[in-house]
Formats: structure tokens, sequence, C-alpha cells
């Protein structure tokens, strides 16, 4: 039962903000956001993670929209978990389809980030989603199922107490197309079917799937009440006030 699980969402900044704008976004967010029955988890910048997480009510989670699969060493202009964890912050949004489609990140990249991320003690926002092209060919769930396959190989049954799943069409990201809440709670439900089978009945009863693409005030009441949507992974909107409406969208 989707009561169970407690209700999430992620505000995914991607790299938008100034010291001006974030300190905006921090006020609403500590005013309006911060309520037992939801948990909420912001992604700022890396240049603003220190910064948000000193500011941000501790009970809103803060995580990194991207680290790398190891501590330290020669690579150039990236991130570690263990940087993330070092000022504070509990989470981290892996396989984001902009890291996929933007930057060429393959699905064993995704999958070995999401495994030294979780022993670094981050938890992990793992996103997955179809592009256009392969919903219309039918491959949405082989797509879904594909990339998630890649994260089971690299981790332990247990570490899925501190994954959730974003199902993020990559048609429906910053594009205002957003999937019907039939689609989504479709794709959820096979999901959430499939860990059953490949994972195991508990994990899939109690993994949080959450659905991202053009989220925002006036779709979030119909898509979070569908019984295989946990929440959200918002964009745009987690700039702006909406984002409040987004949290509450099951009040
Ligand atoms: C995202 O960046 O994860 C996202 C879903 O963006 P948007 O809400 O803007 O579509």
């Amino acid at each position: 039962m989707s009561s169970q699980r407690k209700f999430f969402v992620g505000g995914n900044w991607k790299m938008n903000g100034n010291k001006q704008s974030v300190d905006k976004i921090i006020e609403f967010v500590n005013k309006d956001c911060v309520d037992p029955d939801v948990e909420v988890v912001v992604g700022p910048s890396a240049i603003y993670l220190d910064y948000v997480r000193q500011k941000v009510n501790p009970a809103v989670g803060v995580a990194g929209q991207n680290c790398y699969k190891v501590a330290s060493g020669a690579f150039t202009g990236d991130n570690s978990a263990d940087m993330i964890k070092d000022v504070g912050c509990e989470w981290v949004i892996l396989g984001h389809s902009e890291r996929r489609h933007v930057f060429g990140e393959s699905d064993q990249l995704v999958g070995e980030k999401v495994q030294y991320a979780l022993k670094t003690g981050l938890k992990v926002i793992a996103c997955i989603g179809e592009k256009l092209e392969e919903r219309e060919a039918g491959q949405t769930e082989a797509v879904c199922f594909r990339q998630t396959q890649a994260i089971i190989d690299c981790i332990q049954k247990s570490d899925w107490a501190n994954i959730v799943i974003a199902y993020e069409p990559v048609w429906a990201i910053g594009t205002g197309k957003t999937a019907t809440p039939e689609q989504a709670q479709e794709v959820h439900e096979k999901l959430r079917k499939w860990l059953k089978e490949k994972v195991s009945a508990d994990v899939a009863n109690s993994v949080r799937i959450i659905y991202g693409g053009s989220v925002n005030a006036g779709n979030c009441k119909d898509l979070g009440g569908r019984p295989d949507i946990d929440g959200f992974l918002v964009g745009g909107a987690s700039l702006k006030p909406d984002f409040i409406t987004i949290v509450k969208a099951r009040k």
C-alpha cells in the first residue's frame, strides 16, 4: 500500500541560482515545506551545497545533483560522494537524464556511482526513464528495467533502504509535457512488480518510486493520488513557491 511509504518530494535546482535566489528558495522551504508526513529534499548546484545545508531546516534533506565513483583524485571539475557527505548533505541524485544524455553517462557508470555513493553513506535518488523514440517504439519498460538492472547489479539487497527511484520520462523533463497520471502509474506499477521478481517482495513494497517530468502546482494532486506514485522529483517548479503546493499534494 502506498500509505506505508512516506511521500517524498525532491527539488532538483539543476544549474540554476545565485546566492540571492537561493536565499529566497530557502526562505519558502523553511517556512512552508517542513511537514512530518513528507520527506523533502532539495538539490542545489554543488557550489551551494554547503551554504544550503547550513541554512535550510535540518528536517529538509540536501542532495548533490551528481558525484563521481571514487573518493578523490585527478578528476578535474567533479565532486565525490565523500565531499557531499563532508559538508553535511545526506543525498545525491544519480543517473539524471541530463547526466545520461547530455554528458553521456552509461548505465554501468550510473550503477557504479550508486554503489560508491551508498558505500560512502549517502542516500540516492536514482533516476531512470525512456526517451520519446523509445516510448514510441514500445520500449518504455525495457529501458526502465535495463537501467534499473544496472543498479541492481552493483548493490546489495539491504542498500534498497537508502534508495528512491525517480521515474522520469526524458520527453517530459523540462518540456511542459507531463506523463498522464495513468501513464506514470502504469510504469510505476510494472516496475514494482518487476522489482518483486528481481530483488524481493519486501523491497518492491517498500521502495519509493517517485515521478518526475514537468510536475507543477496544477498536476501534482492527480499524479500524487495514484497508488504507486510515492512523490516527485521536481525541476523547474522547485525554484518557485509552487514547490510548496507540490510538497502538500497529498494533503
Ligand atoms: C528534473 O529535472 O528532474 C525534472 C523533472 O525537471 P522538470 O520538473 O523541470 O521537468
